[in-house]
């Protein structure tokens, strides 16, 4: 837990953090790998600001072709902490329990949210041949490929023959 008790009696104006996440395993079964957060909360009169980044490096499966990949995106951490919820805006708010937030809980639900829920290990990969299984990145195969991709035909029924 981080506590805030300083930046909330007006002791300190801002708090630095660093939270480190070992073990990413909690995103998917294709992630493992760590994390690190850091970052500042703030007082500005009254509203609790956090923010941050998250560095990740994390080995992912690409969705395609499912080699096995480095990810290092950089994720945004950005909250504002409250110690009661209004009404209304709440899911901007995260809830701080007897002056202190759970910052590793925060940076967990922030890669949980922020991380794409699939892995490209390039923008155009070209993924597995259906029928020879071959990575097709490194180079075409001698398959067939008059077989029409069948994701065509939807495109050719909602505009016609
Ligand atoms: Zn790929
Ligand atoms: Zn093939």
């Amino acid at each position: 837990m981080l506590d805030l008790k300083k930046l909330l009696d007006g002791s300190l104006s801002s708090i630095d953090f660093s939270v480190e996440v070992d073990n990413c395993d909690f995103v998917d079964e294709t992630v493992s790998g760590s994390a690190f957060a850091k970052g500042v909360i703030t007082n500005h009169s009254g509203v609790i600001l956090l923010n941050g980044e998250i560095k990740t490096d994390l080995q992912v499966s690409c969705a395609r072709c499912g080699c096995d990949f480095n990810y290092s995106e950089p994720i945004p951490l950005t909250a504002k902490i409250t110690d009661k919820l209004a009404n209304e805006d709440e899911e901007e708010f995260i809830l701080m329990t007897d002056f202190a937030i759970d910052a590793d809980e925060l940076v967990r639900s922030a890669i949980i949210l922020e991380l794409p829920n699939k892995f490209l290990c390039r923008e155009d990969c070209k993924g597995l041949c259906p029928k020879c299984g071959k990575n097709l990145n490194e180079g075409s195969c001698s398959c067939d490929t008059t077989d029409r991709d069948p994701r065509w035909d939807v495109l050719k029924d909602f505009f016609g023959d």
